[in-house]
């Protein structure tokens, strides 16, 4: 463990590689405004971006027609995700993620990596075994991102000179890469201490009986938001409002997005945590939410600072109280985010005044179209009422991204089809689809009701395969899927509206420029 350290800690926070590349991350930024704002000295690398950009200068491996017309067409396939014309061309559009992502696979293919604009994986390496993540740790050299990365932290820590590196982990795609940056600060720099945070460090850790493999390769590990404990180890006593993010370090960092992205948490955890299905709930993270004026506050702040074009909030669900409040203020346009369906959305006057407020798309998760299985999901709404808000909200202007969870215990074929049946009465109401199958969260109390096995080989799986109760395993649901439900004219339609790779990230784009708001 590290003791209260004196008032001349300085930190060096990491954010690894790979997670989608389109705006800055959240979290090393709110840490970031903390530890600013109690005056302690702080810098932010952003080693996704880097790393990603320093593996398309790179000439391919393979000397195929493809890779040859995409390393041809890089550098104007990168400018092109940042000039907004290209989100009014879904061809162009198209044309140059797969190229770029192209280009990422063949980086790493010679080596056993599997790069890509959105994932990274390993033939011999799983991010799911600790043994796999201490051997990235002892040999970063190995990492297809290591003269990347070696070269930009060396040269950020010579500069900087921090006493801690912290490193936040959300992803899996991240953490293979995020054990090999902290092999190599800790070889070339033993003297700086060594912590790592973030989403996924926090599954592990909430998982019972947790009994953490990497004690002797990072000094600490912190569970759940750390702005609290940066400061204890800091030595600083928190005042009252710990401050904004700090975004400083990423304006003009050349993102692939047409402008800048401002990313913004008003809560951690989910003032719902209801639903089965829901590591919020299997893992009772807590819900904490920033009092409404203070956000607006906030992002008048950022929005000063940044000029973003879009603001994206990332909390789970945003609550009704954030709703309605930033409904009334217009501080915040335009922006897009997570909301749980209610009866709130069902009301036009609301849902017109969420448009007026700048809201261009937002991400409900709907899961099923059969009220069973709702039921037994706790996920606490009507088809009725997820009808009306879908229509609500398209009449209104606002753009829905719309989660589908197929394979739950309590879902069947039959309750299945019910599922296709309100995606095609409501498609003109639903803008982009998201189809995911279910995986039984490892450690909730749900596992326990269900024969489960390993899913995966891997000491940290989070995730555990179980017996349908009704037969319905992912095979059949895939096939369903795959034969039935996507073949579906309307699904298809929808489907094809998505945009590869970035997903929900860069629909709000598509439906701006729809909109001529591009
Ligand atoms: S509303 Fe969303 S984040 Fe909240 S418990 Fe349900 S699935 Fe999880």
């Amino acid at each position: 463990m590290i003791s209260a350290g004196p008032q001349t800690t300085s930190f060096l926070l990491l954010h690894p590689p790979v997670t989608r590349p389109c705006e800055p991350p959240a979290g090393v930024s709110r840490l970031a405004g903390t530890l600013i704002s109690h005056g302690i000295a702080c810098s932010v690398f952003d080693a996704n971006l880097h790393c990603l950009s320093a593996m398309l200068g790179r000439a391919p491996d393979l000397d195929d027609t493809w890779s040859r017309r995409a390393w041809a067409g890089v550098k104007s396939h990168l400018d092109s995700l940042r000039r907004r014309d290209t989100y009014k061309n879904m061809g162009r559009y198209r044309r140059a993620v797969q190229d770029i992502n192209r280009l990422l696979n063949n980086a790493g293919v010679s080596e056993g990596f599997h790069i890509a604009l959105t994932n990274f994986s390993s033939d011999k390496l799983s991010p799911l075994k600790s043994g796999d993540l201490i051997r990235s740790y002892h040999e970063p050299e190995k990492n297809p991102f290591f003269e990347a990365f070696s070269h930009a932290i060396t040269e950020i820590i010579e500069r900087s000179k921090p006493s801690i590196v912290g490193l936040s982990l959300n992803f899996l795609a991240q953490a293979l890469t995020c054990f090999a940056m902290m092999g190599f600060v800790r070889k070339r720099y033993p003297g700086i201490r060594l912590i790592m945070g973030g989403g996924l460090v926090t599954s592990w850790m909430s998982r019972p009986g947790w009994r953490n493999p990497f004690g002797s390769l990072v000094d600490e590990m912190v569970c759940g938001p750390g702005e609290k404990r940066l400061l204890e180890i800091a030595g600083v006593k928190p005042h009252a409002y710990s401050g904004p993010p700090d975004y400083g370090w990423a304006v003009g960092n050349g993102y692939l997005s047409p402008g800048f992205v401002l990313p913004y948490s008003a809560s951690t955890g989910c003032y719902w945590r209801r639903c089965s299905f829901c590591p919020e709930k299997a893992e009772k993270n807590p819900y904490h939410a920033l009092e409404t004026n203070a956000v607006k506050a906030e992002i008048r702040g950022l929005v000063r600072m940044t000029a973003p074009l879009l603001i994206h909030f990332l909390d789970n669900a945003m609550s009704p109280d954030l709703l309605k409040a930033i409904a009334s203020d217009r501080a915040v346009d335009p922006w897009y985010g997570f909301a749980r369906i209610s009866a709130l959305l069902t009301n036009r006057d609301f849902a017109v005044s969420l448009r007026e407020s700048g809201c261009v798309m937002l991400k409900l998760g709907v899961e099923s179209g059969d009220q069973h299985v709702l039921d037994e999901m706790g996920k606490g709404t009507e088809t009725e009422t997820v009808s009306l808000a879908l229509s609500t909200l398209k009449r209104a202007g606002i753009a829905t991204y719309v989660y589908l969870l197929f394979g739950t215990p309590s879902e069947d074929e039959k309750r299945a089809r019910n599922t296709l049946e309100f995606v095609t009465a409501n498609a003109d109401s639903i803008d982009y689809l998201s189809l995911a199958v279910f995986n039984m969260p490892a450690w909730g109390k749900d596992a326990d009701l269900y024969e489960t096995r390993d899913f995966y080989e891997g000491d940290l799986a989070l995730y555990k395969d179980f017996v349908h109760p009704l037969g319905w395993g992912r095979l059949e649901v895939r096939r369903f899927l795959d034969r039935i439900f996507k073949r579906h004219q309307a699904v298809a339609t929808i489907l094809r509206r998505e945009p590869p790779f970035f997903t929900s990230s860069h629909a709000p784009f598509f439906s701006m420029a729809e909109k001529g708001m591009l």
